[in-house]
């Protein structure tokens, strides 16, 4: 017999948990199926376990290289790996617990398997058929293959998590979000690390100071960076050793080798060919601004569609989308613009609005402003290692409202929300004047820029 419920949600990640819990609230009959482990890829192999990595590299980089300054006399004896990722995962079982009870509470129906598409109204997720009139697809992605020689022997993402043991030296591969923030978490930890990027910069979709940067902080920090260079082959050694060969001749040999080259949505097994859900050419579900596809009836959220890869993201979008559904308000949707961001790099990146170069193409040079800052946080003072905090306003039009903000230095990515309240109200420079100082700390740089 087929189970009827209000709404049935495909994947338990963060959109799709978001959104089922606020049409649970709302008194919808919800079943949210999910085929891994809840909390989907933020959760699991994503956020929390990429966080909790970076706090442990920040840790080790105080104690190690910041302490001394201050009169410590620090000996970092040893790093117990395996009892770092222990308790990652005993952190993550923690927040599972807390995912199922928060369910639990709205009344959400969680079911433990994999979902494919009978008909626009019908879902099939083991033996059973399940209906609703409201069917949302939250299906996430997961790493992109690149289907050069030898790719089996590296690792992705999600291998990344599984490490048992801090390899010796590592590549890392890739010039986004992921390969930026592991690589450098990694040589934090101490492991040799090398990274490689295949066009002249890494993470070039943001400003260019940014990327420019994160490149001399980590070749300062003493990191092997490789521009310019295309994953060709790997091979590996007798040895176990891995050798990765890149198309200008350039070859490392390493332990591990992490690619970071991008991910793809999970819409290939969904049996959307029995829908009218259309695809994008990379295989995204299309959507309004209001979340829904091409089908009646169906929806997506969150990174099958391919628009901003964020957990906030999903979620906001999830919640929106059940606000209309089951709380009436029909003209609830979510304003992708001026999405604040932070990559969390050693130092961390903060970063909303557009780039310099995108509001100079968007107004034209004459119409920008530019104020950028550069200082050494106080944090620093006492150390003979001083690391740089760079940050910048992008300013458009004559009452100089602040249409970019970027930074990247130590604490920006606690910065940044603030500010993006003000930069999505309209903020102008001289509202950012007008806000007396918080002496001392860094982020007084961005109110007090000449
Ligand atoms: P997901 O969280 O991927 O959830 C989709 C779920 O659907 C999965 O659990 C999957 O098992 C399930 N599923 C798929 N197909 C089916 C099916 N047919 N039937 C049943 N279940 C199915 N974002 C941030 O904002 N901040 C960060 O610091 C950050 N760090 C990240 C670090 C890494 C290494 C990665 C990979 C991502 C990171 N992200 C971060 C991005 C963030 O994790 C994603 O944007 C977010 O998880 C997307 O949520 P989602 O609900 O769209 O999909
Ligand atoms: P990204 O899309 O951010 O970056 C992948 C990069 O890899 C591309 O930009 C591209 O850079 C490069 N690349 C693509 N194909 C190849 C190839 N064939 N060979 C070599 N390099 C290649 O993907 P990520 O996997 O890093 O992350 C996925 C998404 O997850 C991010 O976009 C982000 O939205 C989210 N995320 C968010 C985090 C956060 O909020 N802190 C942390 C981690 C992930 P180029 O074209 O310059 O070569």
């Amino acid at each position: 017999m087929v189970k009827q419920y209000d709404y049935i949600v495909i994947g338990g990640g963060s959109g799709g948990i978001a959104s089922a819990n606020r049409a649970g609230m709302h008194g919808a009959k919800v079943l949210l199926i999910e085929a891994g482990e809840i909390g989907g890829t933020c959760v699991n192999v994503g956020c929390v376990p990429k966080k909790v990595m970076w706090q442990a590299s920040s840790m080790m980089e105080m104690m190690k290289r910041d302490a001394a300054g201050y009169g410590f006399d620090v000996d970092v004896k040893a790093l117990d790996f395996k009892r770092l990722v222990q308790n990652r995962e005993s952190y993550i079982d923690f927040l599972h617990g807390a995912y199922y009870r928060g369910l639990n509470s709205n009344k959400v129906e969680v079911l433990a398997e994999y979902a494919t598409f009978v008909d626009e109204q019908t879902i099939q997720a083991g033996d059973e058929t399940y209906t609703a009139p409201h069917i949302l697809i939250a299906t996430g992605g997961r790493p992109k293959k690149l289907g050069i020689p030898g790719e089996e022997y590296a690792i992705d993402s999600n291998g990344f998590f599984a490490l048992e043991k801090l390899p010796k030296r590592v590549v890392f591969v890739g010039a986004g979000y992921i390969a930026a923030e592991l690589a450098g978490t990694i040589h934090g930890l101490g492991a040799e690390t090398h990274w490689a990027f295949r066009k002249e910069r890494p993470l070039r979709s943001f400003d260019e100071m940014l990327s420019e940067k994160v490149v001399e902080h980590y070749q300062q920090d003493g990191m092997h960076i490789y521009p310019n260079s295309t994953p060709q082959s790997i091979e590996k050694l007798a040895t176990g050793e891995l050798v990765i060969t890149f198309e200008n001749g350039t070859k490392i040999t390493a332990d591990s080798i992490v690619f970071g080259t991008g991910r793809q949505p999970n819409t290939d097994k969904l049996g959307l060919e029995n829908t009218q859900v259309e695809l994008t050419e990379k295989g995204y579900v299309k959507v309004d601004k209001f979340q829904n596809t091409t089908q009646t009836g169906i929806y997506a959220v969150g990174d099958v569609i391919g628009k901003i890869d964020l957990t906030p993201v999903a979620i906001a979008a999830g919640r929106r989308l059940s606000e209309r559904l089951f709380n009436g308000k029909e003209n609830e949707y979510l304003d992708y613009e001026t999405i604040p961001t932070v990559v969390f790099t050693h130092p961390p990146i903060a970063t909303i609005g557009l780039t310099e170069t995108e509001a100079v193409e968007k107004y034209g040079k004459e119409k920008i402003k530019i104020y950028k800052s550069t200082f050494t946080p106080m944090y620093f003072a006492l150390d003979e290692y001083r690391q740089k905090c760079d940050m910048k306003l992008v300013c458009a039009g004559e009452e100089e409202k602040i249409v970019g903000l970027h930074g990247i230095g130590l604490g920006v990515d606690e910065m940044l929300q603030g500010f993006a309240v003000a930069i999505k109200m309209g903020a102008t420079k001289k509202d950012f004047d007008n806000t007396v100082a918080i002496h001392p700390t860094g982020s007084e740089e961005f109110v007090t820029m000449r």
